[in-house]
């Protein structure tokens, strides 16, 4: 058993930038990884959208930085998960997958989220070379290009209007004759020339080629689910858009969470339904789900964390 000021349950962009700030305010934080060391980022390639890299920068690279930044002002750094937690009085206890028990006078929940994918095998073999789930992060990669986004929901509609914009074709994939998405999402996506729908289709296989270490998508194979013909549609990418689970199994019960698992949040901070533990991220953020506004709501978790404290 130990005790902490500050347990960063993370290692994303929310949970670095937490870190960062907590440690620089002396809360000696202990962060813990979990499964994807480093997070979203670092199953993507080249990110050109988060501040201070006027050239871009690699996803695994840019997390690599933030983890030494974290580790600069000793930040606790840890691998392994956190299972199971008990918020019901404070300090806090927490439990690592061996075990052993943290208890923190504050906590900062920085899980994410997790795109959820086909589960196809060229899916995962073209992941980060042409096959994407976040169109706002990798649409302008794909300008003048055709691509095909999968998913019927608002996500799938909203990003296929966002890459309409960009791209010279859009192909949007649907399992049904009829998309899930609002009328008022579904009617933009009506009108814009450039997308045009599969009804009743999947996506059976992604084909491309690969050169050494490079690999590049220039088709799929899609099946009519009700014809179960199959026939191939050259595209040079693919967006998966068909919903994304927040990593909060083990705070149900513990926290107030939205019905979609997203965890509650007070409008304009990061305080959750108990006092002292605080959420950032992509796990209390189904909007916006960028590097850049993970980074910043874990600056503010870590800010609010030493606050509580000061206050205590
Ligand atoms: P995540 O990055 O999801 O990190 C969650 C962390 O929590 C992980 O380290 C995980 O191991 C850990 N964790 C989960 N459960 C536990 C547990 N029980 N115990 C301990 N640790 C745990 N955004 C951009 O701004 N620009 C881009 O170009 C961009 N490209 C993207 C490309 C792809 C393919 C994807 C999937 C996303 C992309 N995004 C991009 C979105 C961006 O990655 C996310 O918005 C961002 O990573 C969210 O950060 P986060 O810290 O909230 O969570
Ligand atoms: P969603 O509403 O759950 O929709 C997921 C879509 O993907 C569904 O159309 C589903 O098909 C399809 N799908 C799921 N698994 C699939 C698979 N294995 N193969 C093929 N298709 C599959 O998810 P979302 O679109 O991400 O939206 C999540 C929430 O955020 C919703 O409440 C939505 O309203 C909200 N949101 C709102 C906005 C906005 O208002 N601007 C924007 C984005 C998201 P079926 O329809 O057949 O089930």
């Amino acid at each position: 058993m130990e005790t902490t000021k500050c347990l960063i349950i993370g290692s994303g962009p929310a949970g670095y930038t937490a870190a960062i700030y907590a440690a620089r305010a002396d809360l000696k934080p202990v962060l813990y990884e979990g499964l994807q060391p480093g997070g979203q980022l670092t199953i993507t390639t080249e990110v050109e959208n988060f501040p201070g890299y006027p050239e871009g920068v690699q996803g695994p690279e840019l997390m690599a930085d933030l983890k030494k930044q974290a580790a600069r002002f000793e930040t606790d750094i840890r691998s392994g998960m956190i299972t199971k937690v008990d918020f019901s009085s404070r300090p806090f206890h927490c439990w690592d997958e061996n075990e052993k028990e943290i208890i923190a006078e504050t906590v900062i929940i920085a899980t994410g989220a997790s795109a959820k994918w086909l589960g196809l095998e060229s899916e995962n073999k073209f992941n980060g070379f042409g096959v994407s789930a976040c169109a706002t992060c990798d649409g302008f990669f794909y300008r003048g290009k055709d691509v095909v986004i999968v998913g019927g929901g608002d996500t799938a509609a909203e990003e296929a209007t966002y890459l309409a914009k960009l791209c010279r074709k859009v192909y949007l994939v649907h399992r049904r004759d009829e998309l899930r998405a609002s009328k008022a999402m579904q009617n933009k996506v009506f009108n814009t020339s450039n997308i045009e729908l599969k009804w009743n289709h999947v996506i059976k296989e992604i084909v491309g080629e690969e050169q050494g270490f490079t690999r590049s998508v220039n088709g799929v194979i899609l099946q009519n689910v009700q014809t179960k013909e199959e026939h191939q549609l050259n595209i040079d990418g693919v967006f998966i858009a068909i919903g994304h689970k927040p990593n909060s199994d083990i705070f149900a019960g513990q926290l107030e969470l939205h019905e979609n698992g997203y965890i509650k949040t007070t409008a304009g901070s990061t305080k959750t339904s108990v006092e002292g533990v605080f959420a950032a991220g992509d796990i209390q953020d189904e909007y916006y789900r960028q590097a850049v506004t993970a980074a910043g709501s874990g600056c503010m978790a870590a800010i609010e964390a030493e606050r509580f404290l000061s206050f205590d």
